[in-house]
């Protein structure tokens, strides 16, 4: 089979419903998908009968509406097509309803207090903008998820909500410019995904892989990446094997899997799929996540998606690429060669940087993970500072505009906006700032503090929400200038003037940028704990209360869940660190010591020196001890975050006491790692994990 044959094979997509669904069906079903209109719920029925028969012609016995509740996973109940008939036979039945809505038992997902359980019904929704598809004999239907009384329980229904509040805003300032036939404008991402690929053995001998997706120990190996020759390097065989067979399960299902590679670290590698509307790009790349973990296991290897899975070495992230397109597909982050253009360009341009800056804190938050804690700031990805990289040119350019002098920069002249020309921008990728938070590239912007695990639709909820509320104010003043191109060009330097201090080109890992930002006033939301509370901010509950996009109990109630969750990664880290410490380095560590104790009484008795035994015994020894004793304290520890008087309190709980006390066991352990008899130590090394591929 050819790659255009299979590419999209079991995906209900516009083909397969142009063929299978009448006429009329089809065009009001496309309508509802192109133009974001509610679905007419007299088609239900045909599109759901023209599915499933689709689907059981394909294999398919089953179907799920598939769901992205707050765990940051997707959610599945599958049920099969059977009904039984009066002869005691059964027929495959697939109603309009059973399209439409879904009721999955919703009381073990994590709602922070919006849905107690005795009222525990949730809902899921059919989302018709993202299409069905098959997978292992299942129809999958993609869904919203929300409960009984209308509070969204999930991460699609608020991206959707976020969506529809940049379509409306963008569509204002485009007919501002004089478009009157843009239907729709939809934001689109495409984000890179990062990975570690390790030998599935290494993964089943190591307790804190299994519990935790990251090694709580491991020292140094000898080699790590400083070679850096890894990156970009020739793909081994078993790892392009798996590429290719991840490749072809990913066209299959109508992802565009484009470009793969080895990254920095050694057994890290990226994908990075053909970015496409973000709430498509947002289900897929949870289908991407998930068929890199089964291709993995059909290879012998495990496929690790924590942000730091091994200490010293490089951790993985995901870029989110984001732009806007109109449903003509016009990118209008693209600059553009007319004035008219040029001029809308550099409209959402300062839309984005205003929001940016406005709105840095809930960037922030939208990655804040105890995974990405690890990452964020710690100079192999961006600072934990947010800032806008925009390159030399587009600077220079806004600059002129600012000092309202001529832009002369390679011997061109600027610049009235909507009247004259921008000069041209160089295309050329080869500067890019690599340390830059969210960098304008060119026609896009890419957010690169994602962790790799994170659903891209938090960050992406935050981005087209504060951005759709910042063209809000923009049309809404602009609506009412009397000189358009004059009202614009006002807007324009005044908004650049008052938020140019989020624009930053230079070195984002130096001290010297932590202490400007600090003057310039930008957040340094260090950890988590720090960032998370904000989402519950005065004004950023306005802000989503004002674009439709949470209530004040959905903010609040996500700011719990996410509080929640990083102490209970956090304490399921302790758990693992204590049982490994003391079942398995702490005897391993005496054995080996008990070992050496023998053979300096066997040495005296022979008259023969023991020095470095001696040495070793007592280094090992005041190590192990010590250790021990560190596992006792991270114990009381956990007991003592127990009883925090709120989720916020936990959190910082665990950031300042509990995690200082895990870096101190781990030291001891890592430690003794290096002195203790290869036999002895219980798990496998790094230098064992990071090259088993
Ligand atoms: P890089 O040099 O970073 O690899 P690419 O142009 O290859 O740059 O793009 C990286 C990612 O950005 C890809 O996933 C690509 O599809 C995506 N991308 C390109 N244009 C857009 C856009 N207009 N909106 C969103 N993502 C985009
Ligand atoms: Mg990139």
């Amino acid at each position: 089979m050819t790659v255009p044959e299979m590419f999209g094979e079991n995906v209900f997509n516009l083909d397969v419903m142009r063929e299978k669904l009448p006429k009329d069906v089809f065009k009001s079903l496309k309508k509802t998908i192109d133009e974001g209109k509610p679905l007419d719920s007299s088609i239900a029925g045909a599109v759901a009968h023209a599915m499933k028969e689709w689907a059981i012609s394909k294999g398919a016995t089953h179907y799920t509406h598939w769901f992205q509740p707050m765990t940051g996973v997707t959610a599945e109940k599958h049920d099969s097509f059977i009904s039984p008939t009066q002869d005691g036979k059964i027929i495959m039945e697939f109603s309009g309803k059973e399209l439409v809505v879904g009721e999955p038992d919703a009381s073990s997902f994590p709602s922070g207090g919006v849905r107690a359980t005795f009222e525990a019904r949730g809902y899921t929704a059919w989302d018709p903008t993202s299409y069905a598809f098959i997978k292992e004999g299942t129809l999958y239907i993609p869904t919203a998820f929300y409960s009984y009384t209308g509070e969204v329980l999930d991460k699609k229904a608020p991206l959707l909500k976020s969506m529809e509040a940049l379509n409306k805003q963008a569509l204002r300032i485009l007919r501002l410019f004089g478009n009157t036939t843009a239907k729709r404008v939809v934001s689109t991402v495409g984000p890179e995904q990062e990975y570690f690929l390790i030998d599935q053995k290494m993964f089943d001998a190591r307790k804190d892989l299994i519990y935790t997706g990251r090694t709580l120990f491991g020292a140094k190996p000898p080699k790590g990446q400083e070679l850096e020759d890894h990156y970009f390097g020739a793909i081994k065989t078993r790892v392009s094997e798996f590429m290719h067979d991840l490749d072809q399960e990913l066209w299959k299902l109508g992802i565009l899997a484009k470009t793969k590679h080895n990254e920095v670290a050694p057994a890290q590698h990226e994908l990075a799929p053909i970015f496409s509307v973000t709430n498509v790009a947002c289900d897929h790349n949870q289908l991407m996540m998930e068929t890199m973990k089964k291709v993995a296991a059909r290879h012998g290897m495990y496929c690790l998606l924590h942000e730091k899975p091994f200490a010293g070495i490089n951790g993985s992230g995901k870029h989110n690429n984001w732009s806007m397109s109109t449903d003509t597909g016009v990118n209008l982050l693209d600059p553009g060669s007319t004035p008219a253009e040029n001029g809308q360009f550099i409209l959402f341009l300062v839309a984005v940087i205003k929001a940016v800056d406005d709105y840095q804190d809930l960037l922030r938050l939208s990655v804040a993970s105890a995974g990405n804690d690890h990452r964020l700031g710690a100079n192999e990805a961006p600072p934990a500072i947010v800032s806008i990289f925009l390159g030399e040119e587009l600077s220079e350019v806004l600059e002129a505009l600012d000092h309202d002098v001529k832009y002369e920069g390679k011997g061109r002249q600027m610049m009235k906006l909507g009247v004259d020309t921008l000069p041209d921008l160089p295309q050329d990728t080869t500067d890019r700032n690599r340390t830059s938070p969210f960098a304008f590239t060119g026609n896009k912007f890419e957010f690169r503090m994602l962790g790799s695990t994170f659903s891209i639709a938090g960050p992406n909820i935050i981005i087209n929400t504060m951005v759709a509320d910042t063209l809000r104010e923009f049309a809404d003043e602009l609506e009412k200038a009397e000189d358009f191109n004059a009202g614009l060009h006002d807007l324009v330097v005044r908004v650049y003037r008052e938020h140019k201090r989020i624009i930053f080109n230079g070195n984002n890992y130096t001290d010297e940028w932590k202490e400007e930002a600090a003057r310039r006033g930008l957040l340094n939301l260090k950890n988590t704990a720090e960032a998370l509370p904000h989402f519950s901010d005065k004004k950023n509950i306005a802000l989503f209360e004002r674009e439709g996009v949470f209530t004040e109990r959905e903010v609040t109630s996500r700011t719990e869940i996410m509080l929640d969750n990083y102490a209970k990664v956090l304490a399921i880290e302790g758990l693992t660190m204590i049982e490994m410490a003391k079942e398995d380095i702490y005897p391993s560590v005496n054995a080996y010591i008990s070992d050496l104790c023998d053979l300096i009484e066997k040495k005296s008795k022979l008259g023969v020196p023991a020095a470095a035994e001696e040495e070793l015994v007592k280094k090992l020894s005041a190590a192990n001890e010590a250790m021990y004793f560190k596992a006792n304290e991270i114990d009381k520890l956990l007991i003592e975050a127990k009883e925090s008087a709120n989720a916020e309190a936990a959190a910082k709980f665990f950031a300042e006491k509990v995690i200082p006390v895990m870096q101190e066991l781990r030291a001891y352990a890592d430690e003794m790692e290096l002195s203790t008899a290869k036999k002895y130590w219980p798990f496998p090394t790094y230098g064992e994990i990071l090259f088993s591929v």
